[in-house]
C-alpha cells in the first residue's frame, strides 16, 4: 500500500493533478460496485445495487483504490447487514 501525504498549503496544482487522476464514482457502500440505479418515488428516493441487492438512501463517492477496499472487505465478509 502506498502512502500519499497530501500538504494542503505546500503544492495545491500538485493535489490537484492527482485528485483529477483518482476519478470519484459513486458506489454502493455495502459492496463497492458502481451499478447503481436511483429509484425515485414516494416520499424519497432510494438507490438499488444491482450487484448485492443493497437498498438505501445514500452511496459513497469513491476512487479506485476506496472501491478495491469496499470489495476486499464485501468479499471477505459477505454478510453485511445495513
Ligand atoms: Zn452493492
Amino acid at each position: 500500500m502506498e502512502d500519499i501525504v497530501v500538504e494542503e498549503n505546500d503544492d495545491e496544482l500538485t493535489v490537484f493533478q492527482e485528485a483529477d487522476d483518482e476519478e470519484m464514482v459513486e458506489v454502493c457502500p455495502v459492496c463497492g460496485s458502481p451499478d447503481l440505479y436511483y429509484e425515485a418515488g414516494g416520499t424519497e428516493g432510494l438507490f438499488h445495487c444491482k450487484y448485492c441487492g443493497y437498498i438505501g438512501g445514500f452511496v459513497i463517492d469513491a476512487n479506485k483504490k476506496m472501491i478495491q477496499l469496499i470489495r476486499d472487505e464485501y468479499e471477505n465478509k459477505l454478510r453485511v447487514s445495513e
